[in-house]
């Protein structure tokens, strides 16, 4: 068996020396387990928060242990009758070839799933995630502008297209670089998207929301937020999903203090915002989400990219450049390639 385990807890963004890959023997199931065979391991920004010891509402990984992460499995042995071997399942077992389970926290995929990775991204947390917070929290309607950064992202993409889909007249884009801003517009349908590493981001925001901004989901914070702020208009709804631009700062951005300006514009324009965390605040509405989400991307209303890269051992530098903006659609290791 090789696993990639915490060696230490970054200090700003991670390195490879925060991570240690390891070969240890592989595990033997006991009576009613299961042996996993990783097949894909999904990489996520909020694997950033687990590697600090920071307060958050999950635990943080302990030095020398697994490095935490969904994975889609097979069965390579089962020693529980509720499992055959072969089958395919959604599991939590981090970035290691093999893990053993007692099912209790496996979901079944099937025996042979179409595209079993989706359970990763558009058909799990992150398509969750999109839909939930975009449907629940930012309520969008007709006349709304819907403003998302890290468009091609697994969430911001799936947002984008959902606030379409649900009507929303104009919906911005932002994303890292013109490459990824055309697909967002020729792929994903919106309307527009900026680059926000252009000087005069703030002034093409302006420009390409004529009308403000009246939801603004989300998923980086920093400067995209800036120029978001002055552009709100009175109603105007803000899920807070993730604050990816700030995962590997060591300090609070360099003043002046914004609070006062922040407080007075959701006052002054009335805005809700509104943080949350997908499966404790909606984890009983996956099913729903499930049935909608398969039915939009059978019918085609749905386009969903994957960055898949080859081999357990590229997962550190894959995750380090996540957090830069290096993938490009949803990042996913193939563990057991090689
Ligand atoms: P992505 O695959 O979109 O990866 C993160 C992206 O963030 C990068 O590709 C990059 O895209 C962008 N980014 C990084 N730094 C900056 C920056 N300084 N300014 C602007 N953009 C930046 O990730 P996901 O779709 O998986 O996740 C999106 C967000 O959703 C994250 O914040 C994540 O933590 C959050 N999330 C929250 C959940 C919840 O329950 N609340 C659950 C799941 C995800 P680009 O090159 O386009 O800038």
């Amino acid at each position: 068996n090789r696993r990639i385990v915490l060696a230490s807890r970054p200090k700003g963004a991670p390195t490879q020396e925060n991570f240690r890959l390891e070969e240890v023997a592989k595990p033997v199931p006991s009576e009613g387990e299961v042996l996993l065979r990783s097949i894909y391991l999904s990489l996520d920004p909020y694997m950033r928060g687990r590697m600090s010891d920071a307060p958050s509402y999950a635990p943080p990984v302990d030095i020398d242990a697994v490095m935490v992460g969904g994975t889609v499995c097979q069965i390579e042995d089962s020693r529980n009758p509720e499992f055959e071997k072969g089958e395919w399942v959604l599991s939590y077992s981090g970035w290691q070839l093999y893990a053993v389970s007692d099912g209790s926290d496996l979901t079944k995929l099937g025996k042979n799933p179409t595209n079993p990775s989706f359970a990763l991204g558009i058909l799990g947390m992150p398509g969750f995630t999109a839909y939930m917070g975009l449907l629940d929290i930012g309520r969008p309607k007709q006349e709304d502008t819907l403003v998302v950064a890290a468009a091609t992202g697994p969430v911001g993409s799936t947002v984008g297209q959902i606030g379409k889909i649900k009507g929303c007249r104009r919906v911005v884009g932002v994303a890292g670089g013109q490459e990824k801003c055309s697909y967002a517009k020729e792929t994903l349908g919106f309307d527009e998207c900026l680059d926000h590493k252009a000087p005069d981001f703030a002034d093409q925001l302006k420009m390409a929301c004529p009308d403000g901004i009246d939801i603004y989901y989300e998923n980086v914070g920093g400067k995209v937020f800036d120029a978001v702020l002055p552009l709100l208009n009175v109603g105007a709804r803000i899920p807070v999903c993730g604050l990816v631009s700030r995962y590997n700062a060591t300090k609070l951005p360099d003043g002046p203090d914004r609070l006062s300006l922040l407080m007075g514009t959701i006052l002054v324009k009335r805005i809700k915002v509104q943080g949350f965390i997908i499966f404790d605040d909606y984890g009983h509405r996956y099913d729903e989400f499930a049935q909608d989400m398969t039915e939009m991307l059978k019918t085609g209303k749905i386009h969903y990219r994957e960055q898949i890269v080859e081999h357990l051992e590229s997962a550190p530098e894959a995750f380090i450049g996540m957090l830069e903006g290096k993938n490009f659609g949803k990042l996913v290791i193939k563990v057991n390639s090689e």
